[in-house]
Formats: C-alpha cells, structure tokens, sequence
C-alpha cells in the first residue's frame, strides 16, 4: 500500500498509479481540468 498526499489539496490517499492527486481531484479534473491533466501526466509520464 502506498499513502500519499494529493498533490491539489495535501489529502492524504491510497496511491494507485496515475496522476498524484486523489480520487476527487482526479474525478474534478475529469470534469472541468482536461489541459491541466494533460499537464500533469505528461509530466510523469
Ligand atoms: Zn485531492
């Protein structure tokens, strides 16, 4: 298991994989942030 903190609002989240940010970032990305996920993983990836 790997914690981290959200890389948007410091919450702290089980990390599986893809952009450092929890569920509910990632879900608010989705919806409203599609430039700023693109930023993001192309910057891990
Ligand atoms: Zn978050």
């Amino acid at each position: 298991m790997d914690v981290r903190n959200c890389k948007s609002c410091g919450k702290l989240y089980n990390y599986i994989g893809g952009p450092p940010l929890c569920p509910s970032c990632v879900k608010a990305l989705d919806d409203k942030f599609d430039l700023v996920k693109k930023y993001i993983y192309d910057n891990i990836y």
